[in-house]
């Protein structure tokens, strides 16, 4: 996988850790995180604002698979957006949840709150991957687009794997005539 260098700082930096910021002339220019933020830090006067890199940590579900979860602190005008994903390679992939907060909020409640939201995710599973079927009667997972479709139909991931529409449809077959609601919440909403 090839790291990008950031424009500001010149670090090389992994893909999922780089933001294309608009510099005000109309061009964009590549960031590293902690680059960007200290730029929106700057120009908005948020010298409160904690600019930390934080340290990956695991998480078991429960089927006592280990998950390793990689954050991304973003600061977004007043408001702050911590995201954790893993990685499949160096893209994110799998399981993926935020939180927003206040630039002025304390990062390390932040991050316990967020830790706090997966451990809850993943304490819960709704699809048995072996027998393609869905466990009880609700499916929480996240729109994706599917790349073997060129974009066209969505890709579920649930419980921090990837399902085709097709095998979605497949395993609602046998719920045929049964009634279902679809409700759909922003990345930050807990479902
Ligand atoms: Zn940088």
């Amino acid at each position: 996988m090839t790291y990008e260098r950031c424009e500001h700082c010149g670090n090389e930096t992994p893909p999922w850790d780089t933001i294309r910021s608009d510099s005000g002339d109309g061009s964009y220019e590549l960031l590293c995180t902690l680059c960007f933020n200290a730029r929106i830090a700057e120009s908005n006067g948020f010298t409160d604002f904690e600019n930390v890199r934080l340290d990956p940590i695991r998480i078991i579900d429960c089927h006592g698979e280990s998950h390793q979860f990689h954050f991304q602190l973003r600061l977004l005008g007043d408001r702050i957006a911590l995201d954790a994903f893993e990685l499949r390679g160096e893209i994110p992939a799998g399981y993926r949840f935020q939180l927003i907060g206040e630039a002025d909020d304390d990062v390390l409640v932040l991050l316990g709150r967020l830790v706090e939201k997966i451990r809850r995710a993943l304490s819960v599973t709704h699809i048995d991957f072996r027998e393609r079927r869905i466990i009880d009667c609700t499916v929480r997972g996240r729109i994706e687009w599917d790349e073997s479709q060129a974009g066209h139909m969505p890709l579920v991931v649930v419980d921090g794997k990837d399902i085709s529409w097709n095998d979605l449809g497949r395993m609602l077959m046998s719920m045929e005539g049964w009634q279902f609601r679809l409700d759909i919440a922003d990345p930050s909403e807990e479902l």
